[in-house]
């Protein structure tokens, strides 16, 4: 069985690394999405609640689609799931820059590691976590970008508080 490992912080899921997933699956009959831990250790309900909200947002690609937290090392998380393809999405030149510093960096520890670099579907080329959670700390509706269940848990996090 062919599989590819996803890294990302995934904070949260959009549509746009759905989309990714989706079209990934065209290439290997597995996705491993691996959300990792930030080096400055972030607590572990933050991971188990985005590794939640993936599941919940890949659902629809049923066991095609295995969601893992992981820290440490990537390549080694990769080679833990029996592979050595990494997937990642390009949308901007900035991507691209940080895409390759990361790649080369992994192939220095790893040189049998083998990276599938994707560009973004055009219609979100312009999303990111980052915008996502901008526009719901301050009200804004993210439904047309995400998940029900991730609109649903931003307007939980962002809400009025009672
Ligand atoms: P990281 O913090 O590791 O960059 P992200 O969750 O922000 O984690 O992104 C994970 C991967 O998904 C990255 O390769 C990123 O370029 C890609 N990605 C994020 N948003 C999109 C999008 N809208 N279209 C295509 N790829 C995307």
């Amino acid at each position: 069985m062919s599989k590819v490992v996803y890294p990302g912080s995934f904070n949260p899921i959009t549509h746009g690394h759905a989309n990714l997933v989706e079209r990934a699956l065209y290439l290997f009959d597995q996705v491993i999405v691996g959300i990792g831990t930030s080096v400055d250790k972030e607590p572990d309900e933050y991971l188990s609640e985005r590794i939640d909200l993936c599941r919940l947002a890949l659902g629809e690609f049923g066991d095609r689609v295995v969601v893992k937290g992981f820290n440490g090392l990537l390549v080694n998380f990769v080679r833990s799931n029996n592979t050595r393809f990494i997937l990642r999405g390009l949308r901007t030149l900035t991507d691209y820059d940080y895409e390759f510093q990361m790649l080369e960096m992994n192939r220095h520890l790893d040189p049998e590691i083998e990276y599938v670099l994707l560009p973004t579907a055009s219609q979100w080329s312009f999303l990111s976590s980052t915008r996502v959670r901008e526009i719901a700390s301050l009200g804004g509706d993210v439904t047309a970008f995400v998940h029900p269940a991730v609109a649903a848990h931003l307007a939980k996090l962002y809400g009025p508080k009672n």
